[in-house]
């Protein structure tokens, strides 16, 4: 049985004083680790962040809470003005790195080839990747859905090999889906982690049953439920209700 995760991907949002907010919350109202949470502020807040996790370690002891980067180069280092490299966010206290963020796709030119080699470097110093794909509307309605999404997940087993996924997490997240407040229903998720897990389990060397896909794309408290009651579907990658300490705990306390 998959442990699912609750991910928040703060994009270029959120600041130091909603992190406390959640870590109260998380103190008080998760007692529970039946869920991984996963904090990804902007990576300036990451060292601030992993403090304050950890002065409060007693309170928050039940649960199982880690912090994430929201990108990673996939240079090891040197002039490179503006990234950031995959042992930087380690050393901030990162244990999760979101890759290939759609929106980085969009406009950061985070091609599939790219992707592969930032998870390379991520899986190198011991970050578990959080692999980022899907589909655009077009995509969609062209019938390209699995196809684009085969296409990142072959392109990353090239690159790290066929136990790429071992220690990896992947989220389904259609574009279309993102911030519009349009969710995908529970059956179209349900249909493409399906084929995402069957995908995994025909073009790599692991157990597929046991790596987790999230759904991401305006998840709110009201549609979580039915989206992470679905078979395949392991919990959520976050963004607009992440940065609402009610509606991000709600989401932890349903997964
Ligand atoms: P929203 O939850 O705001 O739709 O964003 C989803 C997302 O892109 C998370 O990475």
């Amino acid at each position: 049985s998959r442990r699912p995760v609750v991910a928040g991907n703060w994009k270029m949002n959120g600041h130091l004083e909603l992190a406390d907010q959640l870590v109260e919350k998380f103190a008080t109202e998760l007692n529970s680790d039946a869920v991984e949470v996963v904090l990804c502020p902007p990576a300036v807040f990451l060292s601030d962040l992993s403090k304050k996790l950890e002065q409060n370690r007693e309170r928050l002891s039940a649960v199982e809470l880690g912090i994430g980067g929201q990108n990673a180069s996939a240079l090891e280092k040197g002039a490179h003005t503006g990234e950031i490299a995959a042992s930087m966010l380690k050393a901030a206290g990162c244990e999760y790195v979101i890759l290939g963020h759609s929106e980085r796709r969009a406009m950061y030119g985070d091609t599939p080839e790219l992707v592969a080699e930032k998870f390379a470097q991520a899986k190198a110093n011991g970050l578990t990747p959080i692999l980022c794909t899907g589909e655009s509307e077009d995509e969609r309605e062209a019938g390209k859905t699995f196809e684009v999404i085969a296409q990142d997940l072959e392109k990353v087993i090239e690159c790290n090999g066929k136990q790429a996924f071992d220690n990896a997490i992947i989220a389904y997240e259609p574009l279309w889906a993102i911030g519009t407040g349009k969710s995908a229903t529970p059956e179209q998720a349900q249909e493409v982690h399906a084929f995402i897990r069957g995908h995994l389990a025909k073009i790599g060397d692991v157990d597929a049953d046991t790596v987790r896909i999230l759904y991401g794309g305006s998840v709110t408290p009201d549609n979580a439920d039915e989206l992470f009651a679905q078979a395949d579907v392991d919990g959520g990658l976050i963004g607009g209700a992440s940065l609402v300490a009610d509606k991000f705990i709600k989401l932890c306390q349903l997964a």
